[in-house]
């Protein structure tokens, strides 16, 4: 499919339901009736940047944590023991704080109970990434927020981050370095969102050239409130997200489209069955929130607070096969 029909699906002249459908359908013949489940687990949230719409952004008073590796191991645990076999390392950008010696420490931990270690850390350079490939970590996610250059000036102000090019082209670093997963992002809210869409979609039929030997998955956050009251410029409803979902299944077939819990849970039941492949579930997004919820501050409101056991089981009831395990990790 071209970019031009692409943009086409994105416009509500296209009728949705139809596009829903079709979305679906080629979702169950990619993906079979499965949607895997994975679980964040948040490192610290010390960060050096100022990104006006996080709650982890640096003038704001928060309180502030980093995992030592005994509070790691417990956390890890913690997910380990509801299920989950895939998990997701995130954390602030502070090289004080979260080192590469210290995130290659906690990718090792992790590596030893979880079949699938992904990093959403900040952008490291290529031996960076082989570090943590070597540690055992096999995924990178990189959101890059805002495709628009005036929309990203204007929200990521002081730090490292306001870099947008070195950002941009982390994915393509992290997969010269040998990682087999790679997720992308806009944060939806920061700027308009079918423009946004655009750029997304450049960027992954870009990757799936660049880096064809690893399997690219896509997110779609909304902005959810958080310390600092940001108020999201450009808001993005429920049926366009909906729509911006389904779009790009039939743009990009084999590419996975994760979905986190800032969504509500009907909303979230919905998408499911919409082009979405993959889905956290029970999450925490205050480092330790696992074991000592609270003692920190979280990046940001969740909205489906169901237990994964919970979400697994409404999985089920919708026809989905909830899959816990890897699904590639296990065939190799
Ligand atoms: S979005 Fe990331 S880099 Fe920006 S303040 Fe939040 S944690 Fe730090």
């Amino acid at each position: 499919m071209s970019l031009e029909r692409f943009r086409t699906h994105l416009d509500p002249s296209t009728p949705l339901g139809p596009l829903v459908a079709e979305a679906r359908s080629l979702t169950v013949r990619r993906f079979g009736l499965t949607m895997q489940l994975f679980a964040p687990l948040y490192l610290s949230n010390a960060c050096v940047n100022t990104c006006t719409y996080c709650g982890f952004s640096r003038p704001n008073a928060i309180a502030r944590r980093t995992l030592n590796e005994a509070e790691l191991a417990r956390e890890m645990d913690h997910v380990a023991a509801e299920g989950f076999r895939h998990i997701l390392l995130v954390s602030g950008e502070d090289p004080r704080e979260t080192s590469l010696a210290y995130l290659e420490s906690a990718v090792r931990l992790a590596h030893g109970r979880f079949a699938s270690v992904s990093i959403e850390v900040a952008p490291l350079d290529e031996t960076g990434y082989r570090r943590m490939l070597k540690a055992g970590a096999e995924g990178v996610v990189v959101y890059q927020e805002a495709y628009d250059r005036r929309a990203y000036a204007a929200v990521h102000t002081s730090g490292p981050k306001k870099d947008y090019d070195a950002r941009l082209k982390a994915p393509e670093i992290a997969a010269r370095a040998g990682m087999r997963r790679l997720g992308i992002g806009a944060l939806l809210g920061l700027a308009p969102w079918r423009e946004e869409a655009m750029a997304l979609a450049t960027h992954a039929l870009r990757l799936q050239k660049t880096a064809w030997q690893s399997t690219l998955t896509l997110s779609l956050p909304r902005l959810r409130p958080a310390a600092g009251g940001y108020v999201p410029e450009h808001p993005v409803s429920d049926e366009d997200l909906v729509r911006l979902v389904a779009a790009l299944r039939l743009l990009l077939p084999d590419a996975g489209i994760v979905l986190s819990t800032r969504e509500a849970a009907p909303l979230r039941d919905r998408l499911a069955l919409a082009g979405v492949t993959m889905m956290s579930a029970g999450s925490r997004t205050e480092p330790g929130g696992y074991e000592e919820p609270q003692k920190a501050e979280g990046q940001f409101e969740i909205s489906d607070d169901r237990s994964p056991a919970e979400v697994a089981a409404r999985l089920r009831t919708l026809g989905l096969d909830p899959v816990w395990k890897d699904w590639d990790a296990a065939l190799v």
